[in-house]
């Protein structure tokens, strides 16, 4: 058996080899000890021949499922090796097989998969040339969308990111960077796969393909599916192509930081934008809303499309409140399509799927009652008639949990079904006669026909009425502490007739099931349309729900790239707190006004104002209602956001090579279309290079972008630049002092923040008369020389008066050795002053190389 379990388990390396051995599923060698840790069992060991014993660990079969999970959870595989051959019937090592191999991207149930999260298995190809081919499948619903990826790998990147691959299937020769890349941001697990080879009997997946790359992507997902999962795969959909550009592009960095779909804290949904908006009933339908936050629209007519449904289901009130209940009765259609053709769906799930197709011809009473047109949304919800009147007549109402106990069909279904529930009802009541009869024929009250699997039926008497009984009146069949029990030849016979009836029932019931499952099977891919045609309702009833909730309004498209937002609101953020207290801001940008650079003290809003514009941006471009009182916005093309490393400290990526990268991404690929948020970006480095890159920032942004961008900074001295800049405004957050407290207005006003605002707050806060004059000294003598470090206070002297007689005698000589007669500028006096001052011995090389660049820089101003 070790034998035959080494050879399975050499085609399984990467996985869990779950090794069936009687009720249990065993593990051994390297296997077990790794399993014993990960699931907590006990490690055991056993005798293999040689002087070292066997580790070996094992689970119940029946909670095997449990196990599974948790290890596919870790992003681990199991394989599960069953015995293919009845153990009676075999001499020696009973047959094994691996009839399934679970992995982190094939989950088909339980709850490593989430009601409303897809769970996509995704496949890349390397063409070469920057150019990569991208395809993912849902296993539990038979979606596949494929694409091709050119360009620079970040997009790559961008895009497995976006889908949340669970598991990604490459070939070996894949770059080993990239899945090193990917490793990094995400929790992934790989595998392999080198056919792409479409096999014949999956043609019809990818009928519509045309270019051979796309081919070769579906083809080794398809391949990878075929060979880990070993069976029916029926419910594969044609694969769908997508084109990059007909969504909103939000690179991953984006998204974590507008915490879309789970926020940066607990990386869980709630807080997120995704967890304010689901208000789906379906879990299809908060699938449906998950692929749209993550994939907002560009295209105005779709957009539109949307929002004008989402308008009527608004003002419809009751229409929709309709909609909503007739929904709550519509089953997971998707994923149950995905289980029939898997082969594990029960009586009871189809039922389900009876009840919620019977909700469908309701469902489009009600969207036929909204004043608009609805055709197109009416003629994808096929109710499938003719399958609710097979299950209809097929199944009982509440039928066995277990397909293999009879107890599913309903009566009149099936003639000979019905003959031997006849056969077993007649033998029921024949036998509910003879007790009867034979209470009043013995005149025991107490006798009783009882039942029970290893002596089948029998007439029961208790000791106490035994003397009642005429001798030899039944045949004695077994004795209890309190009572006899006995049989009769009739009554024997009966019960071989009934139970042969119920062993009848139970086979062919199961039989007819099996035959029902395969004509269900038929049905998938008009199952799959309709499921797609009611997540959308759900979804618009969902936008239209939240917008009336929470008062938005619905956005307006310009061409002249304005935005105009009056009264507009974080929308999470209003949520969170009471929304009587969240402040309303406008923000109004055009062609004049592309860039808004934001100052005010830590805390008064700068963030959370940005963000809002970004969210209100996304929310109409996926169709649903904003947060104001109006919304006029341009179509945008791409959203990048960059939150300063000091405020990201939670995710743990504080580097400032990391906040540099974002910003390049942002920088590369924006175009006037997009919409950049840089949140006091430069805050990961010191004060002069953060400075410097920030001004390098804006400019570059403002002269060769023009995308509309709003910068919020700390770095006061940057407000200067809309001098030179004429698209830049500076806007900043108001504040006000009242009874000696400072209070947060988070009200935006045009230009700059009060600068000495910091110390004023110091001062509120009751800090030494004297440290706070100091304060004042320092700041004033910055303003005078911005690039000069104030000096300790003990050699104030010195510094003010560098008119040091001497010294200043000696700067001119050297001077007038070098340039004769030209004097030196008062910049440069400033700088040798910087170097003689320099304690080497307390001076790092970094710190030297931070002075050096200081020095550098005031030279190069001169110049
Ligand atoms: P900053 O970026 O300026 O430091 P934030 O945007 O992080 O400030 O806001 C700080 C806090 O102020 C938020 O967590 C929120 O509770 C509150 N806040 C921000 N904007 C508003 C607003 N418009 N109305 C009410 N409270 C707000
Ligand atoms: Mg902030």
């Amino acid at each position: 058996m070790i034998q035959q379990y080494l050879r399975v388990k050499a085609d399984y390396q990467d996985a869990f080899l779950f090794f069936r051995l009687g009720d249990f599923y065993e593990m051994f060698f390297e296997d077990a000890v790794k399993a014993s840790q990960e699931l907590e069992i006990t490690l055991t060991s056993r005798d293999g021949g040689s002087k070292d014993r066997i580790p070996m660990c094992g689970v119940p079969y029946h909670a095997a499922p449990n196990y599974i999970e948790q290890l596919i959870n870790k992003g681990y595989k199991v394989a599960i090796c069953e015995q293919v051959e009845d153990p009676k019937h075999t001499k020696g090592v009973v047959k094994r097989e691996v009839v399934q191999l679970i992995t982190p991207g094939t989950v088909m149930e339980g709850k490593g998969l989430s009601d409303k999260q897809n769970n996509f298995l995704t496949t890349l190809s390397d063409f070469g040339d920057e150019t990569f081919g991208l395809a993912f499948a849902d296993l539990s619903t038979g979606e596949i969308h494929t694409t091709i990826i050119s360009g620079p790998e970040q997009q790559l990147l961008n895009e497995v990111y976006s889908i949340g691959a669970k598991e990604v299937v490459v070939d070996e020769n894949f770059p080993s960077h990239i899945t090193q890349m990917l490793k990094e941001r995400m929790v992934v697990t790989f595998s392999y796969e080198q056919s792409t080879e479409i096999p014949p009997e999956f043609s019809r997946i990818a009928d519509k393909l045309e270019q051979e790359k796309l081919l070769i992507s579906v083809g080794r997902l398809l391949n990878y599916l075929i060979r880990t999962q070993k069976r029916s795969l029926e419910h594969l959909q044609p694969a769908k192509f997508y084109e990059l550009d007909r969504t909103m592009k939000i690179d991953l960095f984006s998204k974590r930081n507008l915490e879309l779909t789970e926020t940066i804290r607990s990386k869980g949904k709630k807080g997120s934008l995704l967890w304010l908006l689901d208000q789906t009933v379906t879990a299809m339908g908060g699938r449906l809303l998950k692929q749209w936050v993550d994939r907002p629209l560009v295209n105005k007519q779709e957009i539109e499309a949307r929002l004008e449904l989402v308008e009527v289901l608004l003002k419809e009130y009751f229409t929709r409140q309709e909609i909503r209940e007739l929904l709550k009765e519509v089953y997971d259609l998707e994923r149950l399509a995905g289980r029939v053709a898997f082969g594990n769906v029960n009586a009871r799930d189809l039922v389900q799927l009876r009840k919620s197709l019977s909700q469908i011809p309701a469902l489009k009473g009600e969207i036929k009652k909204l004043p608009i047109l609805t055709d197109s949304v009416l003629e994808n919800m096929d109710e499938c008639t003719e399958l609710t009147g097979l299950l209809q007549d097929s199944l009982i109402e509440q039928p066995a949990l277990s397909v293999k106990e009879g107890n599913m069909m309903k009566d009149g279904f099936h003639g000979e079904l019905d003959k031997y529930r006849d056969a077993r009802r007649n033998g029921k009541t024949w036998i509910a006669e003879l007790e009867k009869r034979e209470r009043e024929l013995t005149g025991i009250r107490s006798l009783k026909i009882g039942y029970n699997r290893i002596f089948g039926y029998y007439i029961e008497i208790t000791k106490a009425n035994l003397a009642t009984l005429p001798e030899g009146r039944y045949e004695r069949k077994q004795t209890l502490a309190n009572a006899e029990r006995y049989v009769t030849e009739e009554l024997k016979e009966k019960e071989t007739l009934i139970l042969e009836a119920e062993e009848k029932i139970v086979a062919l019931e199961y039989e007819l099931f099996l035959k029902l499952r395969e004509e269900v099977k038929v049905y998938i891919p008009r199952l799959q349309k309709l499921a797609k045609a009611v997540s959308e309702i759900d979804v618009l009833q969902c936008f239209a729900t939240i917008s009336e909730e929470r008062h938005y309004t619905k956005p307006i498209f310009n061409d002249e790239r304005r935005v105009h937002i009056k009264d507009g609101r974080h929308p999470v953020v209003e949520k969170v707190m009471d929304s009587n207290e969240y402040v309303p801001n406008d923000c109004w940008m055009d062609k004049e006004n592309e860039m808004l650079l934001i100052t005010g003290p830590n805390m008064s809003g700068k963030s959370t104002y940005m963000r809002q514009v970004a969210l209100t941006a996304i929310l109409a471009q996926i169709g649903c209602f904003v947060p104001a009182t109006e919304a006029s916005l341009p179509i945008f093309d791409q959203i990048f956001t960059r939150i300063g490393a000091a405020d990201d400290l939670i995710s743990g990526q504080s580097t400032f090579m990391v906040e540099m990268l974002e910003a390049r991404n942002a920088i590369v690929y924006a175009t006037q279309n997009s919409l950049i948020l840089f949140d006091e970006i430069g805050r990961g480095t010191s004060t002069y290079d953060g400075m410097a890159l920030a001004q390098a920032l804006i400019e570059y942004i403002h002269d060769k972008i023009g995308a509309k961008t709003l910068f919020s900074t700390h770095y006061h001295e940057l407000t200067t630049l809309d001098q030179a800049l004429d698209k830049l405004k500076n806007i900043h957050v108001s504040v006000v002092e009242q009874n000696g407290k400072v209070v947060f207005l988070h009200k935006m006003k045009e230009g700059p923040a009060d600068k000495s605002y910091g110390i004023h707050v110091a001062e509120l806060a009751e800090l030494p008369k004297e440290l706070i004059t100091r304060a004042q000294v320092i700041l004033e003598q910055l303003e005078a020389e911005p690039d000069s470090r104030p000096t300790p206070d003990t050699e104030k002297h010195m510094v003010n008066e560098s008119a040091d007689p001497l010294t200043q005698l000696s700067f001119f000589e050297v001077n007038e050795e070098r340039h004769g007669s030209e004097k030196m500028s008062k910049v440069e006096t400033q700088a040798i002053e910087k170097l003689r001052k320099m304690d080497l011995l307390d001076t790092t090389p970094l710190d030297a190389l931070n002075k050096l660049y200081e020095i550098q820089k005031l030279l190069k101003i001169k110049k």
